[in-house]
Order: C-alpha cells, then sequence, then structure tokens
C-alpha cells in the first residue's frame, strides 16, 4: 500500500497541472467526514467545491448507482432508454421549469445555454446573424473551456490561451446601473451570472440584485441566465439562491451537487418558448442523461427534500457567521465573514497575493478540517449540509483554535 507521500509524488510525476491541492490524499468519505490513507479523519470543509451537498457517500445515491450499473449505462441519445424520460418529467416538476437538457459537467452545462441563448436571439429577437452579445460579471466563474475563458478578467484562466470567442461584455457585478447601461447597447440577448460569485471568494451582492437585475433583463427582453453550478441544491439556505428574492430566471444552469457528486450531472433547464429553439442535431453529448446520471439524480434530489438540506444549511450558516463574528471578536487575523446558508468564506488580515489563507489551512488540515483558500486572503468553508449541528460545533472549535494559535 502506497503512502500519502508516495501518491502525492506519483500525481506531480504523471498527472498534468491542474488545480493546486493541499498536501493531503484522501482515501475514504463518509457524511461531512474523509479519511487520509494513513487513516487521520478529516471535516471536510470544502465538498468538492460544493458538489458533495448531500454528503459523502450518502447510501441512497450510491445504491442508485450501484443499482444502475447493474442493469445499464449507456445507450448515447441515439435510442430512448428507460431511465431518461422519467428522470426529466421529476427534475422539470421539481425546478419548475418546461425542458431540461441534461450534460454533464458545469462548464458543458454553461456552453449550452450559452448556445441556447444565441439561438433563442437570432430566432425569437431577431438579432442580426452571429452578432449576438451576453453581458457577464467582473470576477465570474463559469467554467474552464475555450469560450468560457473568453469571458474571464481571470489572467490565470486566460492568459496565452486566445485567440477568444467574441460575444460577450462584461460589467462590474452587483451594479445594477451597469447592467442597465450594458441592457441599451445591440444585439444584446442575456445576462449570465452567478447569484453569489463562489470562485471570486463568496461574493454576496446586495439584496435586491438579483430581483432588480431580473426586471432589467425582462424590459429589455433578455435572457436571465442563473449560473447556480455552485449556488444551487440548498447550498445557500434555499433550494436555489435566486430564491432568496423570488426571482425565475429564463435559463437555469445546474451541476455539481444535483448529483451529490456520485456522479458527473449538470442540467440546463428552460421553458418551451426558449428551449424548444434547439433542435435534433444541434446539440448533444454521449454522455448527457445517460442511466447512472439519471438515476443518481433523482435519488440525490430526492435525499436534498428528505432531509431537509435547504433548511439545515439557513440555521447552520446563520449559527456559523455568528461563531465566526464572535471569533473575529477575539482576533487580528480575521477581517469578516460573509455569505449565505453554508456558502462562506472568511477574510484574512493580509494581501491578496499572500500566503497567509494557504498556511492557515495547512494549520485547519493538521487540526482536523479541510478547506481551501480562494485567494491568499479568503478561506471559503463550504461544509456538507447533511453536517449536524454538534458537528457544526466540533468544526467552530477547530477553527477557533487554529485562529488563535496561528502565527504569521
Ligand atoms: N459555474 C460555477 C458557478 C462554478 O462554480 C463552477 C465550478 N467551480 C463551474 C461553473 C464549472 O463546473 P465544472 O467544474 O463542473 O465544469
Amino acid at each position: 500500500k502506497l503512502s500519502s507521500e508516495e501518491l502525492m509524488q506519483l500525481e506531480d510525476r504523471y498527472g498534468a497541472h491542474n488545480y493546486h491541492p493541499l498536501p493531503v490524499v484522501l482515501a475514504k468519505g463518509e457524511g461531512v467526514y474523509v479519511w487520509d490513507v494513513e487513516g487521520k479523519k478529516y471535516f471536510d470543509f470544502l465538498s468538492a467545491y460544493s458538489a458533495v451537498n448531500q454528503g459523502h457517500c450518502h447510501p441512497k445515491i450510491v445504491k442508485a448507482l450501484t443499482d444502475q450499473a447493474q442493469t445499464l449505462t449507456l445507450t448515447s441519445r441515439a435510442f430512448y432508454n428507460d431511465t431518461l424520460g422519467v428522470y426529466e418529467k421529476f427534475v422539470t416538476d421539481y425546478f419548475g421549469f418546461d425542458k431540461v437538457l441534461p450534460m454533464n459537467t458545469g462548464a458543458e452545462a454553461v456552453e449550452t445555454a450559452i448556445k441556447i441563448a444565441r439561438k433563442w436571439g437570432y430566432e425569437k429577437k431577431g438579432v442580426a446573424e452571429n452578432q449576438a452579445q451576453i453581458i457577464v460579471c467582473e470576477q465570474n466563474f463559469h467554467g474552464r473551456t475555450t469560450t468560457i475563458i473568453s469571458f474571464s478578467s481571470d489572467p490565470d484562466a486566460n492568459t496565452n490561451f486566445g485567440p477568444f470567442t467574441p460575444g460577450f461584455i462584461r460589467i462590474p457585478y452587483n451594479d445594477l446601473d451597469a447592467l442597465a447601461e450594458a441592457a441599451k447597447q445591440p444585439n444584446i440577448i442575456g445576462f449570465l451570472v452567478e447569484p453569489i460569485q463562489g470562485e471570486a471568494g463568496v461574493y454576496v451582492p446586495a439584496e435586491g440584485y438579483l430581483a432588480g437585475a431580473k426586471e432589467i433583463c425582462s424590459k429589455n427582453n433578455i435572457l436571465f441566465i442563473a449560473d447556480e453550478v455552485q449556488t444551487g441544491i440548498a447550498r445557500t439556505g434555499k433550494l436555489l439562491a435566486v430564491d432568496h428574492e423570488n426571482v425565475k430566471p429564463d435559463i437555469l444552469i445546474l451541476g455539481k451537487a444535483i448529483s451529490g457528486g456520485v456522479y458527473p450531472v449538470s442540467a440546463v433547464f428552460a421553458n418551451d418558448n426558449i428551449m424548444m429553439v434547439i433542435k435534433p442535431g444541434q446539440h448533444g453529448s454521449t454522455f448527457g442523461g445517460n442511466p447512472l446520471a439519471a438515476k443518481v439524480a433523482v435519488a440525490a434530489l430526492e435525499v436534498v427534500k428528505d432531509e431537509k438540506l435547504a433548511e439545515n444549511s439557513e440555521r447552520l450558516g446563520q449559527l456559523f457567521r455568528a461563531e465566526m463574528n464572535r471569533i473575529i471578536e477575539k482576533s487580528d487575523l480575521i477581517l469578516k465573514v460573509r455569505g449565505k446558508g453554508l456558502l462562506n468564506a472568511i477574510i484574512v488580515n493580509d494581501t491578496e497575493d499572500s500566503k497567509t489563507a494557504w498556511n492557515l489551512c495547512v494549520e485547519l488540515k493538521n487540526n482536523g478540517l479541510l478547506a481551501k483558500p480562494t485567494h491568499g486572503n479568503i478561506i471559503r468553508f463550504a461544509p456538507p449540509l447533511v453536517m449536524t449541528e454538534e458537528q457544526l460545533m466540533e468544526c467552530v472549535a477547530i477553527i477557533e483554535k487554529t485562529i488563535l494559535e496561528f502565527k504569521k
């Protein structure tokens, strides 16, 4: 059996660079816990970037996967199969849309939404061929594909990856005046937005921003496209983050926790008047909506309702921020906490390019809690939503001890 050290060397030697991982090698997960190769137990405070909302290896979701894996795994969309329609009815009822377009990853679903919006712009809005423009925000994160990085403001994401896909206008986030101004420009067909910017460091817009943005979109006949890949599925204390402002997107993008992290599943939702612009042969994916994905997603979404994960996320989120604020009173190291539900971040008293948040995460790891900085001074905290209050208070104690003992 290989040690953590040996396994890290293998990844470093044979794997292409991806994200920069914390030095821990995980071998097992259950609920809110993960274990490393040497058997040390940790609280998972990242949940695979908010994919494992239902907790690691949830037995009901795993059973859906293993049962289906012994029956039928993949047909492609060349044929109908006995799981997809059932899933599509379930999930469209669940989120309240006429139609779903099943995909596999978050980025792929965002790409899909862009294609749908463009087609809608040409066919329903009469925009001149290939001239459609979509408004996006500064500091956005929507994935890593070539078109998506074309409108990223992150130099890591786009430096030396051009030429880029045209058709995007970037405006400041959380700025309705900027949106109203941009909406007046010609050929605008959509506004693509994260209801809370996750990768930007859990940046929560002012109350009323989403409702105001939706209103501007409606007034200008522009599609409001919500990327809830990270914020959706009860993460922020409601099923969707847009639910906080009773906003219904024209196009909704989901991924990550729609499958509880058990299998790659993503989905794009819209009503008929928008979705039906896509005709057979115009978009698809071999694995999108496959039988494993269909069964896993139904089970994962049932768990969200059965176990009242939105309510738990809301309640524990309030408690968590109150506890962080209590710790902030005692420490010069942390400036503030922000977030909604169980999607939160603490802001460390240092610069964005410092190592402080990283070093703090290494200490948190040594004390039994895994989290990852989004920036040199921001740590995101996003535990599985199946956490109990008692477990959360154990985590608070670990965070408190780590912060109070930390030496820069
Ligand atoms: N959109 C948002 C808002 C995300 O947070 C992410 C992933 N962090 C993505 C899209 C991309 O998802 P994936 O990594 O599955 O492609």
